[in-house]
């Protein structure tokens, strides 16, 4: 099948306007990186989400998620085939009686926190600050501030590689630091259900002020970047090292080490992917000479 009979496929499936056509990926992540993706799409149901992964599996066209971009690299030179972005199109949240509050994966934490603050329901507080959605914080087990995503999830909602809905339970999740079931796999992520518990809102709403005020002081926020590039390596907090190598500050074109947290690397203007992706060696050669520590890369480097 051609390109064109296949974006025509596309469009029968989500509607023209759900279909951009070699689209920026720089416009679709917080680094401000990355090429064009040839066709970024807008899904808004389920049953659309379904059918385009459905048609990219027919037709062996490569695809793959993207939340709010808010942890990953995209290359330089784009991306072929299809990009389904399920954020601000899938957002819907609800609140269920019992402590339960269900979202789509396109619902951003801040979002989820604000209204289980405003419900008076504690347990995702942690993750206001995390400027993703509920499927990046699926996908990642992303956490903060001593929580993570696995603490309060009840169930996550995928679609299995057969195409069919299921429900997965928090047990078989298989939630590490900064993995899960979902990654292993590869399975897009509908949605899912938290589990809180019952709380003072002014509490809450004072201890997500607290842990924003904590961020603002900590992290350049003022600069596009992709959170932490690296995980935490076992016994040791990758910034730390990071400094101690005598890396922070360092650049590369537009990239460059966080002067204000060396965990970061951010984009001071016009970095590429090569840039960032020369730092993060250029990091781990330096930081492993010196201690013989491997870091890995947290943020997911798309090829
Ligand atoms: C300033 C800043 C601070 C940050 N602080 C933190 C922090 O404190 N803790 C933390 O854990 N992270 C942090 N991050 C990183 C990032 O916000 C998290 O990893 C977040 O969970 C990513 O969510 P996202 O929607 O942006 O996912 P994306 O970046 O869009 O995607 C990340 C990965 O998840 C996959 N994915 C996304 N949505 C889906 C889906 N619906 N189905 C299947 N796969 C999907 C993508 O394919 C990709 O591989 C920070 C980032 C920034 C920029």
């Amino acid at each position: 099948m051609g390109a064109a009979e296949f974006e025509l496929m596309l469009k029968s499936a989500v509607g023209a306007e759900g279909v951009l056509v070699n689209e920026p990926l720089a416009r679709h992540t917080t680094f401000e990186i990355g090429g064009p993706a040839q066709w970024l799409v807008l899904p808004r149901t389920e049953e659309q989400v379904a059918a385009v992964v459905a048609r990219c599996r027919e037709a062996g066209v490569p695809w793959r998620v993207l939340g709010a971009g808010s942890n990953v690299l995209a290359p330089d030179e784009g991306l072929g085939g299809v990009v389904l972005k399920l954020a601000e199109n899938f957002a819907a949240t609800e609140v269920l009686p019992g402590g339960e509050l269900r979202a789509c994966a396109g619902a951003t934490n801040e979002a989820v926190a604000a209204l289980a603050c405003e419900q008076g329901l504690s347990g995702y507080e942690f993750a206001c600050g995390i400027p993703g959605t509920i499927g990046g914080a699926a996908y990642m087990n992303a956490g903060a501030y001593e929580g993570q995503f696995s603490d309060v999830c009840a169930s996550v909602r995928c679609l299995d590689g057969e195409g069919h809905v299921v429900e997965v339970p928090a047990a078989q999740a298989q939630f590490g630091y900064r993995h899960s079931l979902m990654m292993e796999q590869g399975l897009v992520i509908l949605g899912a259900t938290l589990q809180l518990a019952p709380g003072n809102r002014e509490h809450i709403r004072a201890h997500m002020a607290d842990l924003q005020r904590r961020r603002e002081e900590k992290q350049p926020l003022e600069m596009p970047s992709a959170g932490s590039t690296f995980k935490r390596p076992e016994g040791h907090f990758a910034g730390k090292l990071i400094q101690d190598a005598g890396m922070q500050g360092k650049s590369v074109g537009g990239a460059q080490v966080s002067e204000k947290h060396a965990g970061f690397v951010v984009n001071t203007g016009g970095a590429t992917a090569s840039d960032v992706l020369a730092l993060v060696a250029l990091v781990q050669q330096e930081v492993n000479s010196r201690f013989g520590v491997t870091l890995e890369p947290e943020v997911r480097l798309w090829q």
